[in-house]
């Protein structure tokens, strides 16, 4: 068991007073709640390397194998739930949201839809949702239960007879503009705090966006067991895992929990 690193004083005013408050989200987050990062001792799945299963050519290779580990993968999500990291995220923007001019945005590399189910409400989904599919050949994206996923054939086919594919963003692709558009936006108005929690920070725009924070002015606090290169530039680098820290961070009661759909 780690223990959790002694939270300065400090850092604890800013979270209490903080007004405008940018939170970038890794799967590390989600690991206390038993969702394996790719990149951890977990990650791999039936001998395969998520990183090569998560890819364009992954799926090109062999689609029925990967729609196999996604199927695996929500699956498990439907027997997971959030967990004390999550839950003082949704806490958090309650509070902030009652302050004079308070706003929280969560952007999130995840595609597990925890946040949500905490009960935060402003959460932009840098990388999609495992719960939607897309298909390859229109591009036309279907919410869970739209079309038949789990329960029929795999690899599943779309209403224009082509393959249906996770909508997420694997390695290689870009990520779409629409989510970034909502971060710029929301980053247009300078956060006076930024959280970075869960995650490598390997992608340049993860970087971009916590380094422009900080320099606009926001507090810079990084939450991870492990080091990191962003760790290194942050004002508070707490290297303990999230579930632990997070509620240490910010005391309080947390809103009631959305159930699973589907
Ligand atoms: P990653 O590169 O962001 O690495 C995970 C990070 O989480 C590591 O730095 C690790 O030290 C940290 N970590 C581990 N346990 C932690 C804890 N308890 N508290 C805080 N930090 C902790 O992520 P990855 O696993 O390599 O995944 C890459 C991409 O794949 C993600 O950005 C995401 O798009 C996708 N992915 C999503 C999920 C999910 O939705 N839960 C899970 C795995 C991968």
């Amino acid at each position: 068991m780690i223990n959790t690193p002694r939270i300065p004083r400090a850092l604890r005013d800013r979270v209490g007073e903080a007004r405008r408050v940018f939170v970038i989200t890794g799967a590390g987050i989600s690991a206390e709640s038993g969702v394996p990062t790719f990149r951890g001792k977990q990650g791999y799945w039936r001998n395969h390397n998520p990183l090569d299963l998560a890819s364009p050519e992954g799926f090109a290779r062999d689609p029925r194998l990967a729609w196999e580990w996604y199927l695996e993968r929500r699956a498990r999500l439907r027997r997971v739930e959030p967990n004390a990291g999550h839950r003082a995220l949704a806490r958090l923007e309650r509070q902030v949201e009652a302050r004079p001019g308070g706003a929280m945005l969560i952007a999130t590399q995840n595609v597990d839809g925890l946040h949500q189910r905490a009960g935060s409400r402003r959460v932009v989904e840098v990388h999609g949702s495992i719960m939607r599919t897309r298909c390859t050949r229109t591009g036309r994206e279907f919410e869970e239960g739209e079309v038949t996923v789990e329960g029929g054939s795999v690899p599943p086919i779309s209403p224009a007879g082509a393959l249906l594919r996770p909508a997420v963003v694997w390695f290689g692709e870009n990520v779409p503009l629409e989510p970034i558009g909502r971060i710029q936006t929301f980053l247009e108005d300078p956060p006076d705090l930024a959280l970075v929690i869960g995650t490598s920070a390997l992608f340049g725009y993860i970087i971009a966006w916590a380094l422009n924070a900080k320099s606009d002015g926001a507090t810079l606090v990084e939450i991870n067991p492990q080091r990191t290169d962003l760790g290194g530039q942050a004002h508070y680098a707490l290297q303990a895992p999230a579930g632990q820290v997070l509620p240490e961070l910010i005391p309080g009661e947390s809103p009631t929990e959305s159930p699973i759909t589907g």
